[in-house]
């Protein structure tokens, strides 16, 4: 058995689903099961209608009716029926919201819900249509069970025993279910949603309890490149790699798959496959345990870049060798609810880094009474993600790469998985930095450009 999810832009209208049923058939005898996101940025409309029914009183699905129907009309469909029945229920829900003026957490899930139980509506219908036994599923019938955290769900232990229990017997009977991602339902039967993006979680789910072969992720990209392809032109697909080193990754900028995601597989060692459902044919990304593949392994396998943070350095007004000066930092960020991303320290001082998007004005007033604080906007984090035995060898390379260029590193961590250096350069110079890296951790033939 494998899991093959599909994300918005794959089901984007019927000629992307009918090429996800030719992906699907040539993989049939592998007893595939389906997870799809809703179709095409339907998500984001479903929260807009929300919106507009909130603030505006107005109910308006126009855009997400058409998109489905035509998807329909276009695949020779017979579920008009079915389709519209959930499009007038998505009408009454905001015909509620509108009168009411009020869309908490669990009203927005059960709006944004209709996303995908009508993509796997009409995914089902189609590949029956081409002669595939599929039979569309909403989550919550095959064990997604979640606690109430609407918008953020997290599923329940119970999941790892109700979703197999469900699952492998329908694969014995040779159906091949099509499963609504990013779904559940609480235990007072509402349904819930796993945050943005959760689909990818409801596949690997899936694989690890269910032991399947593998998860494939199908997306836009050919799977995880050696850096950002807007930055440097000659990235490429990173053919494997470990799950530790694609959470640094995601982490730290390739927005390819949720470090979340990785979660249930990483559990059980099921590997992750990310593919490209607009070029089949390109190897895609393997996530796995440990690394299957037997080529030498370059000491790099990524560069990333993360922009707009916020450099803060704490310096303790106290006494050398006082202790719970960093308890006392980190106290202060937890209370106002901020994630520190990256951390280095010496006897006296801290440097954190955090995203710009905060307001730091309070935080700066309490660190005061304990130390001198100062904020640095504008910088980025440059991140290389590599082989750790090779550590001494990357952080020469790289260090050496930012003198060449003339660039100051302002802090540096290597962070406790060992397989990721980071450090902090000013915003603007950081795609310099990254280019220059690429030239020579994976170009090695090429010398990297050095101003003169
Ligand atoms: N449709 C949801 C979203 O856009 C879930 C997903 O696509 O993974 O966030
Ligand atoms: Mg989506």
């Amino acid at each position: 058995m494998i899991v093959m999810k599909f994300g918005g832009s794959s089901v984007a209208d019927a000629s992307r689903l009918r090429h996800v049923g030719e992906i699907v058939k040539s993989q049939l005898n592998r007893n595939p099961v389906l997870v799809l996101s809703a179709m095409g940025d339907t998500t984001d409309h479903l929260l807009e209608a929300g919106d507009l029914a909130l603030k505006e009183g107005k109910v308006e699905i126009s855009g997400v009716a058409k998109l489905h129907q035509a998807a329909i009309k276009n695949l020779k469909l017979s579920i008009q029926k079915e389709i519209n029945d959930l499009l007038d229920e998505l009408t009454r829900l905001l015909s509620g919201i509108a009168l009411i003026r009020e869309l908490s957490p669990r009203t927005k899930d059960y709006l944004v819900s209709f996303g995908e139980r009508l993509s796997v509506r009409i995914a089902a219908a189609f590949l029956k249509s081409i002669n595939i036994n599929a039979k569309a599923f909403d989550a919550w019938e095959l064990g997604f069970l979640s606690n109430s955290n609407y918008t953020g769900a997290e599923l329940l232990k119970e999941s790892w025993d109700a979703i197999p229990e469900k699952v492998l017997p329908l694969i014995k009977g040779n159906v091949v279910p099509v499963v609504t991602g990013f779904l559940a339902k609480d235990d007072k039967g509402s349904i819930t949603t796993l945050g943005r993006g959760g689909s990818d979680l409801s596949a690997t789910m899936i694989a690890a309890a269910c032991r399947a072969e593998e998860a494939q992720v199908w997306k836009d990209v050919d799977g995880i490149l050696t850096a950002d392809p807007r930055i440097v032109k000659n990235a490429r697909p990173v053919q494997n790699v470990t799950y530790d080193e694609a959470a640094e990754l995601a982490y730290f900028g390739a927005q390819v798959l949720h470090p979340r995601a990785m979660q249930p597989c990483m559990k059980t060692g099921t590997p992750v496959l990310v593919k490209n459902s607009y070029n089949v044919d390109a190897p895609g990304t393997k996530i796995e345990q440990v690394l299957s593949s037997a080529k030498k392994s370059p000491p790099v396998r990524a560069i990333t870049s993360k922009h707009k943070v916020t450099l803060v350095d704490i310096i303790s007004t106290r006494m050398l060798g006082q202790y719970g000066f960093l308890a006392e930092v980190f106290s202060v960020f937890a209370k106002y609810n901020i994630s520190v991303d990256m951390v280095a320290t010496s006897e006296v001082s801290v440097s954190l880094t955090l995203d710009t998007s905060y307001d730091l004005t309070e935080i700066k007033k309490e660190l005061g009474k304990i130390a001198n604080v100062e904020i640095k906007t504008g910088k980025a984090i440059v991140s290389i993600i590599g082989n750790v035995k090779r550590s001494s060898e990357i952080l020469a390379r790289a260090f050496r790469i930012c003198q060449l260029l003339g660039i100051t590193v302002q802090m540096v961590s290597q962070g406790a998985s060992k397989v990721n250096i980071s450090f902090i350069v000013n915003d603007n110079e950081a795609a310099e930095v990254v280019k220059a890296l690429h030239l020579d951790f994976f170009d090695a033939m090429e010398k990297p450009e050095v101003p003169k």
